[in-house]
């Protein structure tokens, strides 16, 4: 008897082992590019779970997908090619999206300097903490949209102006930044993601585009 119990726990944790690897793997294959069907959408649980920090330092494993992750932005953000794989344009993305419930992001926030190639963040982030933010708030003109989230959700999303952040990158060093503006926004939004939280978790409900008059609003 004792022995079938037994059994059941490993059946059940190497069942639970085997689809997320499975997906891992499959993300991580050479050559491969994410595609939007890779994407899970509002509705699916692994978007409302809290994810699992990753041991460090970061496998080998983990450090590909962070690859992959910074590609895709990468691609969704190229014309040509965001229209031949049919993406949609991102400036972030976590792994929860991918249906992977570990603490690992990537953004890529491009220049507002159209001649410059420069990035103003490129980065895949491993275990991100928010160390402090400010009091300031601060939210986007337009309100915000999300890669798992195929309809438009008016409203404002406050969020810190500023936050100083750390994390592991992906050459397993840890980093301490400081944001401010869109780049803190982008970062909290994904943030969120490894938390559980959708970005329409912030707008109030009875009146989305009601909010303090001391808040920033940033176009
Ligand atoms: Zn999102």
């Amino acid at each position: 008897m004792q022995i079938c119990i037994i059994d059941d726990n490993l059946v059940n944790e190497n069942i639970g082992k085997d689809i997320f690897m499975n997906t891992l793997e499959h993300l991580i294959q050479d050559d491969y590019n994410i595609i939007m069907s890779d994407i899970i959408r509002e509705g699916h649980p692994t978007l409302r779970e809290v994810a699992t920090a990753i041991v460090e330092p970061i496998s080998e494993e983990y450090i590909t997908l962070g690859k992959q992750m910074l590609q895709f932005l990468e691609n969704s953000q190229d014309p040509d090619i965001a229209q031949e794989l049919d993406l949609r344009g991102g400036v972030g993305i976590a792994a929860p999206q991918l249906d992977i419930p570990k603490r690992i992001m990537a953004v890529l926030i491009p220049s507002e300097d159209e001649e410059s190639d420069e990035p103003k963040l490129r980065e895949v982030m491993f275990n991100p903490k928010v160390l402090s933010h400010s009091v300031q708030q601060t939210c986007l003109k337009d309100g915000e949209g999300c890669l798992s989230v195929d309809r438009e959700v008016p409203g404002y999303v406050v969020r810190a102006d500023r936050i100083t952040i750390t994390y592991t990158n992906m050459n397993n060093e840890k980093i301490k930044m400081k944001l401010r503006g869109y780049e803190a926004i982008v970062v909290q939004h994904e943030i969120d993601h490894l938390n559980g939280v959708m970005f329409f978790d912030h707008i109030n409900e009875e009146n989305p585009f009601a909010i303090n008059p001391d808040i920033k609003v940033i176009d």
